[in-house]
């Protein structure tokens, strides 16, 4: 366990100079507090959890103090922003702290978010608020424990800074960890701008740091591409298998690791809706929760096109092709052990899509139901399903077919059936309305709904004793929150 002064810094993005990104020192915010904290998180950097609760933890991630090896930068990149380029973007209100690595030899980059201006901050103010903050925090943690890739979260820092959004609010920062900050905008920005060289030095730096295994292969750009695509299809499949819709995936919010990443107006389902938009500023539905598939495609033949100097486009569109199929696979395999299947049949695809069509008919919460059908017997549990659909006799055709799938599928206990099933179907995701409750509570200064709803988030599969009010359909105020990019 190491202290706060302990940390070991090796800046290694910093170190590809100033092409790359710009020296800027974090603004610090106005009476630094701690919010919430994650253990997980703090284990990554082998820090001692009490250290959370110093003065000197919240004036460290508040932007008070830095460490002397720390080298903070704005990274520059570029992107694809609902269909068009933006030729500038970067790190317009966060910064890379740095690169620690722990005593398993991990690399983190520390990346603070609501700094401060940049050059990158265009009409921005630099700044995020405390509720964006809590929300990146929230979902970061939470998807890390559903098993979903993603970004990680320290801590949220409160303060007295007012921020002016559609009122007045108060500023924060997230410390969020990532083995990489690389964006797909990184390439597209370089590649754009004509910079063949700073590209090349990119692409190496990527290779070598993130994925070293390439450079065994034959062609290592190409099989770096490649295994960009296989990450990205496997993170859509488990958005999809579990209900998340990013709600803001632009080129540049597309991490080159293939983890969820730049958390904006995101939100889990409740009820199932194929269609459901998030972002309210994304009134073509660009963003839709189905059309995320399509989209992480798009967003990969972006990073193809900025690949094109290293690899060909033969090459490119033949690593491509392989997005769908992949996503499909991992879906499937994924939609199947939400079912409680332990084999696989050919009709299973439509076994889960005619299953999805009645809930979105009905609006049946996502979450909830597959949870249920794993606490009894397949035969019990379709029993009191029925009385969520207004489709009855579809509902009922469905469940005949369930009934037989499972029963071919083999013979197991009711307790093992339960066991393998909420394994993997969880009973708490991060609710819109329980993130809102949290929030609520956390701008009149009383943190606790956070920290516990933080806690119940990081084992979302484990029932735990006094927090069904986590494990509930939201109220009607809490059914359709509007959620705005302004953060
Ligand atoms: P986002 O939609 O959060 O992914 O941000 C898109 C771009 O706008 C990025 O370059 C951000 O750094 C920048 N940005 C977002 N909010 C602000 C802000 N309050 N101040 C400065 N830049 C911002
Ligand atoms: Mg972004």
């Amino acid at each position: 366990m190491k202290a706060l002064d302990e940390l070991t810094f090796d800046n290694r993005f910093a170190r590809l100079g100033d092409g790359f990104s710009t020296h800027v020192l974090p603004e610090p915010l106005d009476e630094p507090r701690l919010v919430v904290a994650s253990t997980a998180a703090m284990a990554l950097l082998d820090l001692d959890p009490a250290v959370a609760e110093t003065p000197v933890f919240a004036e460290l991630f508040g932007g008070h103090k830095l460490w002397a090896e720390a080298e903070p930068r704005a990274m520059v990149y570029s992107g694809h922003q609902f269909g068009g380029y933006t030729p500038q973007l970067g790190d317009g209100r966060g910064l890379l702290l740095g690169e620690v690595y722990n005593q398993a030899g991990e690399h983190w980059d520390l990346h603070l978010k609501g700094a401060g201006m940049t050059p990158y901050s265009r009409m921005g103010d630099g700044r995020a608020v405390l509720r964006s903050s809590i929300r990146e925090f929230l979902a970061s943690e939470a998807l890390h424990a559903l098993g979903i890739p993603s970004s990680r979260a320290l801590c949220v820092i409160g303060s007295s800074t007012p921020v002016w959004r559609e009122k007045q609010e108060r500023g924060a920062m997230v410390l969020r960890l990532a083995p990489s900050h690389i964006r797909f905008g990184h390439f597209e920005y370089f590649y754009y701008t004509k910079q063949p060289e700073q590209q090349a030095q990119l692409a190496e730096h990527v290779l070598n740091l993130h994925f070293p295994e390439c450079r065994e292969q034959p062609e290592p750009y190409l099989a770096m591409f490649r295994e960009v695509v296989e990450r990205n299809a496997e993170m859509i499949a488990k958005w999809q298998a579990y209900g998340f819709c990013h709600g803001v995936m632009n080129t540049d919010n597309m991490s080159i690791l293939g983890i969820t990443f730049d958390f904006g107006p995101f939100a889990f389902l409740d009820d199932f809706d194929a269609h459901f938009i998030c972002n309210h500023s994304d009134h073509e539905g660009r963003y839709s929760f189905s059309n995320q598939v399509p989209i992480g495609q798009w967003n990969l033949s972006a990073l193809a096109q900025a690949l094109t100097p290293f690899i060909s486009v033969d090459a490119l569109k033949e690593a491509l092709g392989l997005y769908l199929p992949l996503y499909q696979a991992h879906y499937l395999d994924l939609m199947r052990r939400r079912l409680g299947l332990t084999t696989a049949e050919d009709d299973d695809q439509q076994l889960v899509e005619r299953l999805l069509k009645l809930m979105q008919n009905s609006g049946v919460d996502y979450t909830l139901f597959f949870r249920r059908l794993g606490d009894e017997s397949a035969a019990l549990a379709v029993t009191r399903l029925r009385d969520d659909f207004v489709d009855l006799a579809g509902f009922d055709a469905w469940a005949e077919l369930y009934k037989a799938r499972v029963a071919r599928d083999g013979d197991d206990s009711e307790t093992q059936r339960r066991e393998r099933m909420h394994a993997v179907n969880p009973l708490y995701i991060l609710r819109n309305y329980l993130a809102q409750n949290a929030i609520a509570a956390a701008e009149s200064g009383d943190y606790s709904e956070v920290r516990r709803l933080h806690e119940v988030l990081t084992k979302p599969f484990e029932e735990q004793a006094g927090m069904e009010q986590y494990a509930q359909r939201p109220p009607d105020w809490g059914k359709h929150l509007e959620i705005s990019c302004s953060s």
